[in-house]
């Protein structure tokens, strides 16, 4: 039979909103307004920018204090994040160790990991990556074939990870493997590892160049890589449990709709007060889709902070979100003032070669909607 899924509405507290205040006041002394920027969370790494956040208490925020965290809660990190993807901020390096990477250590991890990483996360000095596709394997990731076998004071890594964003610059990548041949679970037998990037021995890192010329992600390389036993990220043979748990934080923040928005900021720059009635229904229809996109995905957040895993409602808001913001630039192709400026073109010309990837990274949409479909038991 159906069922529903509910959206409580959220209204953001007050704290929160004062520390809207704050992150625009530091944007404005940080970044250049009349440079192009870009609200896509996986373009801009800037190490420099990083720790002046962390500096301000906001990498880590709803963490705890004993390891430097802010202790705050998940709307007033909604707020950052928003914040700082709607002005373009360079957010890439830091980006992956505080939505996911942190808080999985901080659930999983051992003590003496926890005391090791977090500290060195939310002061903006330590990057994660996120070693999950494969060549064969992304969909599907029950069928990794990288695998791990035990030795004397650690594991021993062999095969090959795909898209794997930031991994020629960041410091680490939590690395699902197969530690266990497949048996009747297919799930089971899985484990995850923290490996050293900045450790060549048996590691190759080649990086990919995309659509648009970058290269931010990465083909990485395991023959006979060595990982200590410290760096096993919870129990071996929990991998499943553990990287299923990640997808709350992973699909439902703004950045799975806010990631063209600096496009929709610079065309309301460029047709000014006065805009064609193509142009202000275009702007109208953005805008009343993002206020829909940003209500639900606070809403997650909420959840969030009750405790909940909420992988469904994470999986609609990143569905529907990936949608718009890959809808967003060819809406506003078709009304872009003739004579708009140079930096309204190479923003369109930025997120035109971006935003294909943008349903692809962090689950397809075809997967996503097998996952709302099953929640509300249609399937
Ligand atoms: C910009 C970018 C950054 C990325 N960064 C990372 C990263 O840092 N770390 C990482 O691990 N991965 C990363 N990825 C990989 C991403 O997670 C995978 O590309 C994605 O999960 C899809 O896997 P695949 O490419 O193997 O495609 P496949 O799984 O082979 O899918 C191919 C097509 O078949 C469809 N399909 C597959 N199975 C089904 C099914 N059961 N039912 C219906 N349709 C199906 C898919 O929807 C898709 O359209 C990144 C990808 C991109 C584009």
């Amino acid at each position: 039979m159906a069922q529903a899924l509910v959206f409580d509405p959220v209204r953001l507290p007050p704290a929160a909103e004062a520390l809207r205040r704050e992150v625009r006041a530091f944007v404005a002394e940080h970044l250049d307004p009349d440079l192009l920027r870009n609200s896509d969370f996986g373009s801009g790494h800037d190490p420099a920018f990083s720790r002046a956040l962390g500096a301000r208490g906001w990498i880590g925020m709803t963490w705890p204090g004993k390891y430097g965290g802010g202790d705050r809660s998940f709307f007033e990190r909604y707020v950052v994040t928003e914040e700082l993807l709607a002005a373009g901020a360079p957010v890439e390096a830091h980006w992956i160790a505080d939505r996911q990477s942190g808080p999985v250590l901080l659930r999983y991890g051992t003590e003496a990991q926890r005391e090791f990483f977090l500290p060195r996360i939310i002061r903006g000095e330590c990057y994660f990556s996120i070693g999950m596709s494969e060549p064969d394997s992304g969909s599907d990731l029950a069928s990794v074939r990288t695998s791990a076998t035990k030795v004397d004071g650690g594991w021993v890594v062999n095969g090959t990870k795909l898209w794997t964003s930031g991994a020629h610059r960041n410091h680490y990548m939590i690395t699902l493997v197969r530690t266990e041949p497949v048996g009747e679970n297919r799930h089971a037998g899985l484990s995850q590892l923290i490996v050293d990037l900045k450790n060549p021995e048996g590691l190759t890192i080649r990086p990919i160049a995309n659509m648009a010329g970058d290269r931010d992600f990465n083909e990485v390389v395991f023959e006979d890589c060595f990982v200590p036993d410290e760096h096993v990220l919870g129990q071996p043979g929990n991998g499943w449990e553990q990287v299923t748990s990640e997808l709350g934080y992973e699909r439902s923040g703004p950045e799975r709709f806010l990631s063209s928005f600096r496009l929709l900021v610079e065309l309301i720059r460029a047709v000014g007060p006065d805009p064609e009635p193509a142009q202000a229904a275009a702007i109208g229809k953005l805008a009343g889709q993002l206020t829909t996109l940003r209500k639900i995905s606070i809403s997650v957040a909420g959840m969030l902070q009750s405790n909940r895993n909420p992988i469904v409602e994470a999986a609609l808001v990143k569905e529907l979100g990936n949608n718009f913001e890959k809808e967003l630039p060819e809406v506003v192709r078709l009304v872009a003032p003739a004579a708009a400026g140079r930096l309204f073109q190479r923003t369109l010309e930025d997120t035109l070669l971006h935003a294909p990837s943008f349903s692809l990274r962090g689950g397809t949409r075809e997967i996503l909607r097998g996952m709302i479909a099953r929640g509300l038991g249609l399937r």
